[in-house]
């Protein structure tokens, strides 16, 4: 296959739509997933599942035109460790590993997919275990959180790994400049997805989610935010690198006005 946009997390909510956006615009597409309906079926919440997701992507298409770090498990999970497995290791690890054939194909780009989480929180010593590859500790970390409570254990996992999602971003525009790839970063808001369903049906996560200031929109559909990671894909975005777009009616604006 030529020119494949690789996508984890295909098989459902914004992996889904930006599969369908992208096949509609005549895009080749390879999704991955741990679910069945997806072109390669692989677990990232494990290093073998990531390794396999990636040998299995170059072998359909050795010279990709760009990868979408998608895949996500949502804050409540009964293992939040495997939080920083998907959410941190499965876009870290993948996004490495393609690099170097990213920079085969002219114009080779990524997206990583954050999230308004990054904007709201996060613990600080374990997003930089996270970002210095320290990750025994930031498990140590988890650990302690989650002998409080397993739902702060999956916030604090979440919205940590969401920000270091987005630092890898920033901080990866040099070394991935320089080999003639872009990276850029899509941080959703309130997206109408199943992730989102089981947020507002959660009694302790509800009313954090319910509490986001809303700019212009509440929450918008998958597509809309595909439409915005399709940009960032294509041509008409061949001037943005290393940049961090958050994707959310303006939620993250209004709660701090003064970031830049
Ligand atoms: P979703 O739960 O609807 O879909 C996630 C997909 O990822 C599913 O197909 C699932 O099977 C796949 N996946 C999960 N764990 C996996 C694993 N271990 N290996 C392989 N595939 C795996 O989620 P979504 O709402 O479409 O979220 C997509 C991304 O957007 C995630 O990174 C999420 O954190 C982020 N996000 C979502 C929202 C929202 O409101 N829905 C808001 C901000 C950010």
């Amino acid at each position: 296959m030529q020119d494949a946009v690789i996508i984890t997390g295909s098989a459902a909510g914004l992996g889904k739509a930006l599969s369908h956006t992208l096949s509609s615009i005549g895009s080749n597409v390879i999704g991955i997933d741990k679910n069945t309906s997806a072109d390669i079926i692989a677990d990232l919440s494990t290093a073998h599942g990531r390794q396999l997701a990636v040998s299995s992507a170059l072998d359909l298409c050795p010279r990709p035109k760009a990868v979408v770090a998608n895949a996500g498990l949502s804050p409540i999970h009964e293992d939040p460790f495997a939080i920083l497995e998907v959410n941190w290791l499965g876009v870290k690890d993948v996004l490495d590993s393609f690099l170097h054939p990213l920079s085969k194909n002219e114009g080779g780009c990524a997206v990583a997919i954050s999230s308004i989480g990054a904007a709201v929180g996060g613990d600080k010593e374990l997003i930089d275990c996270l970002l210095e590859a320290r990750i025994s500790d930031a498990k140590s970390i988890l650990d302690k959180a989650l002998k409080l409570s397993v739902v702060e254990a999956g916030i604090v996992a979440y919205s940590s790994c969401k920000v270091a999602v987005a630092q890898y971003v920033r901080a990866n525009a040099k070394l991935w400049g320089e080999k003639g790839v872009r990276l850029n970063c899509v941080a959703p808001g309130r997206m109408e997805t199943a992730m989102l369903e089981g947020l507002l049906s959660h009694e302790e996560i509800a009313p954090g989610i319910e509490a986001l200031p809303t700019g212009i929109t509440k929450s918008a559909s998958a597509s809309k935010v595909a439409d915005v990671v399709a940009f960032f894909l294509s041509d008409q975005s061949s001037f943005v690198h290393g940049q961090v777009l958050y994707v959310d009616g303006g939620s993250e604006s209004l709660i701090r006005p003064n970031v830049i």
